[in-house]
């Protein structure tokens, strides 16, 4: 068995809504990603319910109800706080677009219900009555570690694009296989999913990067997807590098730095678009050796907008690209606790840990063969840094001996030169943290600005 198949226990809320329907002569089944969840023995995030029942029926039988999508057939009724989707078993209509079924019809059949579900590991359903209805072979395909369509996957992809990215970042949730049939039809059909909005693709993207396995992802490179929703990547994976301090093409480099860092969104998209800029800086010395000059600031630059095109939200967008700004910042350099201080300040105090993640991550995907010699410098440069924590040194405005209203209180009228002042100011703090003191820094400005 690929994994520990558990056995599924609905929670008492559920139970109590799958009797509730039941009770009144409806059908109604636990269904989709909560089995899935259950028999690969992790607790489900949410539980659907799918029934006989039209919507209306269900509002009668629960005092508490949301209409949340009457005309897919999906009310969410309310027991204690906590909402459970309940949906009419459905045939979706004839797509349009690859994206939205033009109609859907109830059926009071929960075969056709099933049949419309993706994979098959996503169309089994549980009641304590029944027990499991496995339709298709999903349990043996999770058993055997497979992502297989429900009935034609050229059909079911047509249907819906998105349902090819869904297949890769399953698969890279769940260290599975795409199925022979289903990786050919994505192969073939990965141009639909110029269709898919960006919202739905940044979605999947964002499971997959956040995934166990986000170097599954070449899957959708080598399916054609990633040609799609990510070309300037897919460049990536066609650029090789012929230096030292490198064994893979910067792709894949990339891929392996993924894995190298925590699973947080901010954090494996940065080691996804670190080195993006690389491509377009690539240049080769008569020998063969690959130089990427420049590469961190213009990559940042496409990072931004790879990031605004996939519509992720402003925090996420900045924090990823100040981190592929100064990924390389200081790269090999013997620390001192000025250059240190420069580093915070410049990078950010917020971010500086998030800075020296993904170094640490970058390192880790390089040559092995340097690497000790680069896991010791950046220790030297951690150790450095905690010194500065531990001192509480001022490397930000937010501890500088003095402020704007200091230098008008010297003289200064107010304006851009104030702003210099406390720069200049900051800067001489950073060599020295013995001159963060009001007098002396006021001492300074009224030398260099009031003369
Ligand atoms: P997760 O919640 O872990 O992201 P999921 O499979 O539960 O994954 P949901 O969006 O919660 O995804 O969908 C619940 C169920 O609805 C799925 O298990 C599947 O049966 C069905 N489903 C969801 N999206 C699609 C789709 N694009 N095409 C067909 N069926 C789908
Ligand atoms: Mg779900």
């Amino acid at each position: 068995m690929k994994a520990g198949m558990g056995s599924i226990r609905l929670p008492q809320k559920v139970r109590q809504i799958l009797e509730r329907i039941t009770g009144a002569g409806f059908e109604a089944y636990a269904v989709g990603g909560c089995v899935r969840d259950s028999l690969l023995g992790r607790v489900p995030e949410d539980w659907d319910v799918t029934t006989s029942a039209t919507p209306w029926q269900v509002k009668e039988l629960f005092p508490r109800t949301v209409d949340t999508g009457l005309k897919h057939g999906t009310v969410t009724v309310l027991l204690g706080g906590e909402g459970f989707e309940v949906t009419t078993y459905r045939v979706d209509g004839e797509y349009e677009d690859a994206r939205h079924p033009r109609e859907v019809t109830f059926t009071s059949s929960l075969e056709e219900d099933l049949k419309r579900r993706d994979f098959t590991m996503n169309a089994m359903a549980y009641n304590e009555g029944t027990g499991i209805v496995d339709l298709f072979g999903g349990a043996e395909d999770m058993e055997r570690g497979l992502i297989r369509c429900v009935g034609d996957p050229r059909e079911r992809f047509t249907e819906d694009a998105l349902r090819m990215m869904r297949a890769i970042r399953f698969s890279a949730q769940l260290d599975y296989e795409i199925e022979d049939r289903t990786r050919a039809a994505i192969q073939e059909l990965a141009g639909n999913l110029k269709k898919i909005s960006a919202e739905r693709i940044q979605a999947e993207l964002t499971k997959l990067v956040t995934s166990a396995h986000p170097e599954k992802l070449r899957i959708a490179y080598e399916t054609g997807v990633l040609a799609v929703i990510l070309p300037e990547f897919h460049q990536a994976m066609e650029t090789e590098q012929k230096h030292p301090h490198h064994h893979l093409n910067v792709g894949e480099h990339s891929l392996l730095a993924m894995e190298k860092v925590e699973a947080s969104k901010e954090l494996r998209l940065a080691m996804l678009l670190h080195d993006i800029g690389k491509p377009a800086c690539r240049t080769a010395d008569p020998d063969g050796t690959t130089h990427f000059h420049g590469h961190a600031a213009a990559g940042e630059k496409m990072a931004r907008k790879i990031l605004q095109r996939l519509k992720y939200d402003n925090h996420t967008v900045d924090t990823v690209c100040r981190l592929v700004l100064y990924h390389d910042y200081g790269n090999g350099v013997v620390p001192t606790p000025a250059i240190l201080r420069r580093a915070v300040n410049r990078i950010g105090e917020d971010l500086f840990p998030s800075f020296l993640a993904v170094r640490r991550a970058d390192i880790l995907a390089q040559n092995p063969a340097r690497l000790s010699e680069k896991l010791e410098n950046l220790e030297a440069w951690t150790a450095c840094y905690r010194g500065i924590l531990e001192r509480k040194e001022c490397v930000s405005p937010r501890t500088l001996a003095i402020t704007g209203t200091d230098c008008i209180a010297l003289g200064m009228k107010p304006g851009r030169e104030i702003g210099e002042a406390l720069q200049g100011a900051l800067e001489l703090v950073l060599e020295d943290p013995e001159r963060n003191q009001k007098e002396y820094l006021c001492g300074w400005v009224r030398d260099h600005y009031l003369k």
